[in-house]
């Protein structure tokens, strides 16, 4: 490991003020920086600490029925909160496919949405790496590459963001609050992570030293709790990342289709959301046949950036999946289904 210096800010202010010096990075739960520079993938040369910062592990309920959670929630307390579970059932759902029980007890919102790339290669110190090493180049492109991006790739990078929590909150258009050098600002979430064009060492819009303090929900995204679902796929029932997962939610009348959101994980750079399938489904019947195209229309640009083109189909299914689960209506208690970790929640019983 590289040597680094270590700072224990007792504020949001002093954190900001610490963090806004070149080279530096926060640290939060840790298990996903201490993993990258224990393999010098990660060589920060400050360290700030914002574990012990005041406020920021707080779930606010506000006054309209929107929610404020802070950065330092953990991806765990978060899940098992009744009242979020219950409100965003989609949230809790991909909280709880995310990881391991212990991973989730010590990894936090603010890290879930700023942990890097799972892409081999990136890891790698022996690879060549844009993300990495700006201009290195990308040897995952001829390499292995089965799980990597089928959408808003560029020959310069084909990695996929890994977070399972940030598919359904794009889906559900959370908001990003950040504190930085310059003052408080606020990103929604679909604008917080960039496609690599040909900046792929630039993964977020944060600028140096700013820090997401919380992420509220708008009240709005409470109107899907009754028909929502997560569903993501991986290569083994637990523990393992997303080959490819979908957030969907309805909101239903008759047998009409008022309101939809989709997002798609595990496809590109950033969680993606599915806007022309969304405009595509208001108004549609509940049709496996309205469920299709909604599905194509979510892949229209996809394009395999190597071994992946099986990704592709296997995304359009899910999509389709999603939306008929979510037609369904979100169970009172979740089947114990591999896919979905809702049996685990303390209290709830299996029903499978
Ligand atoms: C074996 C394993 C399996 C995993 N499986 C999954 C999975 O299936 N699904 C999934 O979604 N995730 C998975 N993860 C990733 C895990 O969820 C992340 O490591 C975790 O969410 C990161 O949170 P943290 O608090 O530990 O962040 P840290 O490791 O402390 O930080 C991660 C990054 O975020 C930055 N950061 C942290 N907090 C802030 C903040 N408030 N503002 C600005 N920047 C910040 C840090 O500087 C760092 O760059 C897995 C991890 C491991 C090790
Ligand atoms: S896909 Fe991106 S992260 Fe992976 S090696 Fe290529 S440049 Fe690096």
């Amino acid at each position: 490991m590289n040597r680094f210096d270590y700072i224990k800010p007792a504020s949001v202010p002093e954190a900001v003020a610490a963090a806004a010096l070149p080279g530096s990075a926060y640290l939060a739960g840790g298990t996903n920086l201490l993993d990258l520079m224990k393999g010098s993938a990660a060589r920060p040369a400050r360290i700030v600490d914002i574990t012990r910062l005041p406020g920021l592990d707080r779930i606010e309920w506000l006054l309209d029925g929107g929610v404020r959670f802070g950065a330092l929630v953990r991806n765990s307390d978060l899940a098992y909160d009744t009242r979020f579970s219950r409100t965003f059932p989609a949230i809790a759902e991909a909280l709880l496919s995310g990881a391991s029980a212990q991973l989730r007890n010590a990894a936090t919102v603010g890290g879930n949405l700023m942990q890097r790339t799972r892409c081999a290669y990136f890891h790698d110190q022996a690879s060549a790496c844009n993300r990495r090493t700006p201009g290195s180049g990308c040897d995952a492109r001829d390499g292995e590459n089965r799980l990597h991006a089928v959408l808003g790739w560029s020959d310069n990078c084909i990695a996929t963001h890994a977070s399972d929590l940030c598919v359904p909150l794009v889906a559900l258009d959370a908001v990003v609050e950040v504190e930085g050098p310059q003052g408080a600002r606020e990103i929604p979430l679909d604008q917080l992570h960039l496609l690599p064009g040909t900046t792929p060492d630039q993964e977020t819009t944060l600028a140096p030293g700013e820090l997401i303090v919380a992420v509220r929900l708008p009240a709005s995204a409470a109107a899907f709790a009754h028909h929502t679902r997560y569903l993501k796929l991986r290569e083994r029932t637990s523990y393992a990342f997303a080959i490819v997962s979908a957030a969907a939610a309805l909101e239903i009348e008759g047998n009409v289709i008022r309101g939809a959101r989709l997002a798609l994980g595990g496809v590109a750079a950033k969680p993606w959301r599915a806007r022309e399938a969304e405009a595509l489904l208001i108004g549609e019947r509940l049709t496996a046949t309205a469920f299709a195209k909604a599905a194509d229309l979510a892949l229209a640009e996809a394009r395999p950036s190597g071994d992946n083109a099986f990704k592709i189909e296997l995304a359009r299914r899910i999509v389709v999946r999603s939306l008929n689960l979510a037609t369904e209506g979100t169970p009172e208690v979740m089947p114990a289904l591999p896919a979905s970790p809702f049996s685990t929640i303390p209290g709830a019983q299996h029903v499978a």
